[in-house]
């Protein structure tokens, strides 16, 4: 390594590129040492020296630092031709150091300095010719000697490529994959006295990731990262990151990059887009799906935001994401402002309403049919053949095998779910849209319901209800009625990223999105397979040929579950809402014009008529 340390005459270059040769233990050389004879007499009398007068002495420093491995080399280096003829052909790394000070304060120096050979008239020539370099490591000479070489040698010190900011369960899992994928890494968590300690610095020693550099001082993380800088926080979502990014700003600079991979809401990505775009920096809102394990061994990551900085963050992000079968990333720009976290939101719905049917099944079947939780197990994964294969299948068959002592661990779970939020977004920005996602908001209702245990054990005691047996369904009929109701799942969840993506402009491709949903996430399927070719054709799910058939053969047993399930006592809302919703939407005349009719008689809110498509509307003296 050769670092030239560079400035007017008097900005203290000895001084400190001494400094560093001790610090970094190499060799130092003046390259007012290299003058010939003809430029010194040339400077003792007065006269500035001028390209032609530098140019074989710029070439004999050239020279010195071929031939030394390691040095220190202090030369005014002025001119950015001056610092092209210096570092030409150099076949290791070069830096440049500029001592940076204004004019009177060096003059102030020069004036106390005796015995040098550059004249205080001088001076201003050297401002003249200086032309400031952009990518040197610059450092203010008001600063002490020592405090300049301690800038320099942190700057010097090998930097990270990525940074990541919480170490959670998230955030570390995302760490080791980083790591393990080659990614120089910077890992930061805060600290606060006695309660979060060394929490970066113990991580990478319990992993040994002796690659890693660990941080709890925030500047010290952002010091250590390669501009631009891409910082990727996998912390709480919320006020926590408004709080970090606060703190991040005065440290950055333009271009750097904030990547904000937790599960936040969409409208905030873009407002903090929109208000870091005024500091000229840029801000990610990623999805990030797969849960500990996925975001180790390969999570599916939705990016949204501006596509240049994605561009930036691409390597990175498509390194550690899981691969579809086809070996490509389960990673791919999403859109702009929010929409990537519009889309993992609406994954996280979709996920509830697969969740929910699960549930729903294992009722029916454990407490309509009397089958043993193994039984289910083995009914489920016998579906996995049929072309029902999914994580969530194949997560369930295992929860119902799972035996503590005697007992399956099943039996001893409370039935109360909890939620982070997810699913009541999904809710609330379906109806925002005005678009009917009936079964993620029957999984969240379901959820909400279920969290109601003591009221419920009340009121089953008050009412006593019984269930029945639902022998006479098969559990074939439950199999198919089970694909249909994942098919209008599926179907509500992409229409819904359909209509925010016609609402807001996005132009998202749900192509791409069912594509990097085949893996690492949780709602991979073998569905989600299916449906990546049909979903360019811009149909929705249910007008799909492929589905069309199914649907018409499948109906039947969805009907059947419901009526079965119902009459026997079980609450089924996902099931029925998949049902209702089908036969809501394939109804050519429904019953919305007595909801015309109604709003029409007491708001004169006005309806449209049949038998007039001309979008004229009317208005009945109803009285
Ligand atoms: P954890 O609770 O395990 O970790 C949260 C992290 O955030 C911790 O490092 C915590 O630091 C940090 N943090 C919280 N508040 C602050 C704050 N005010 N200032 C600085 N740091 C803060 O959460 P997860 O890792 O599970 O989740 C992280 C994000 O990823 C969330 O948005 C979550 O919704 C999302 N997510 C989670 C998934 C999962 O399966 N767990 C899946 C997909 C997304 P400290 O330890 O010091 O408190």
């Amino acid at each position: 390594m050769i670092i030239f340390v560079m400035g007017v005459s008097a900005s203290g270059k000895t001084t400190v590129g001494k400094l560093l040769a001790s610090e970094l233990n190499v060799p130092f050389f003046d390259a007012d040492d290299f003058h010939p004879e003809v430029n010194l007499k040339k400077m003792a009398s007065g006269k500035a020296l001028n390209d032609e007068d530098r140019k074989g002495w710029l070439i004999t420093l050239n020279a010195l630092a071929k031939k030394e491995a390691k040095a220190i080399i202090t030369c005014s280096a002025l001119k950015e031709s001056y610092r092209n003829i210096l570092k030409e052909d150099l076949d290791k790394a070069v830096h440049f150091v500029y001592l940076k000070g204004s004019y009177e304060l060096i003059y102030d120096r020069m004036i106390e300095r005796e015995g040098h050979m550059m004249p205080v008239s001088l001076l201003q020539s050297q401002f003249d010719a200086l032309e400031e370099p952009s990518t040197a490591i610059t450092v203010s000479i008001e600063l002490s000697p020592q405090e300049i070489t301690e800038k320099i040698m942190k700057e010097l010190s090998p930097k990270s490529d990525f940074g990541l900011i919480g170490l959670g369960v998230m955030g570390k899992s995302l760490c080791r994959n980083l790591i393990n994928n080659n990614v120089e890494l910077a890992m930061y968590n805060r600290h606060i006295d006695g309660v979060e300690e060394r929490v970066a610095a113990n991580f990478k020693e319990e992993y040994a990731l002796d690659s890693a550099a660990a941080f709890d001082d925030l500047r010290q993380f952002v010091q250590a990262l390669n501009t631009p800088r891409k910082i990727m926080l996998m912390v709480s979502a919320g006020p926590a990151i408004d709080h970090i990014v606060q703190d991040l700003i005065p440290l950055l600079d333009a271009g750097d990059i904030i990547i904000d991979g937790g599960n936040s809401h969409y409208s905030d990505t873009k407002r903090r887009i929109d208000s870091l775009a005024e500091h000229n920096l840029h801000f990610i809102g990623t999805g990030v799906s797969g849960g500990e394990e996925g975001a180790l061994k390969g999570p599916s990551i939705m990016p949204g935001g501006h596509p240049d900085a994605y561009e930036q963050v691409k390597p990175f992000l498509e390194r550690i994401a899981a691969k579809d079968k086809d070996g490509l990333p389960c990673c791919t720009y999403i859109g702009p402002a929010g929409s990537g976290h519009f889309v993992k939101m609406v994954h996280n719905g979709i996920e509830y309403a697969e969740m929910q049917l699960l549930a729903e099944i294992y009722q029916l079947c454990r407490f309509g049919k009397g089958m043993s939780p193994e039984q289910i197990a083995d009914v489920l994964d016998s579906w996995k053949a049929d072309g029902l294969d999914s994580f969530l299948l194949e997560i369930t068959a295992n929860i119902l095998r799972k035996k503590e002592d005697d007992a399956y661990l099943i039996d001893l779970i409370l039935d109360k779910a909890g939620n982070k939020g997810t699913g009541n977004w999904t809710t609330v920005a379906a109806s925002q849209l005005g678009y009917p996602a009936t079964m993620i908001t029957a999984a969240l209702y379901a959820r909400y319901v279920s969290s109601y245990k003591s009221s419920r054990e009340e009121a089953s005691s008050v009412f006593g209800f019984e269930n029945s047996a639902v022998q006479a369904l098969s559990t074939d009929a439950i199999k198919e009625a089970y694909r249909l109701a994942r098919i209008i799942n599926h179907h509500q969840g992409f229409e819904l990223i359909r209509t925010a993506s016609d609402t807001f402009e996005w132009s998202l491709d749900l192509s791409a999105i069912a594509r990097i949903w085949t893996n690492g996430c949780i709602i991979r399927s073998e569905l989600m397979e299916q449906l990546i070719p049909s979903m360019n054709a811009h149909a929705a799910i249910l007008h799909q040929n492929k589905q069309v058939k199914t649907v018409q053969d499948a109906r039947e047993h969805l009907i059947a579950l419901n009526i079965a399930s119902l009459s026997a006592g079980f609450s089924m809302p996902c099931f029925t809402a998949a049902l209702n919703f089908l036969h809501g939407y394939t109804e050519s005349r429904g019953s919305a014009n007595i909801i015309q009719a109604q709003r029409d008689y007491f708001g004169a809110h006005r309806y449209e008529r049949v038998d007039d498509s001309s979008g004229k509307t009317y208005h009945t003296n109803w009285i």
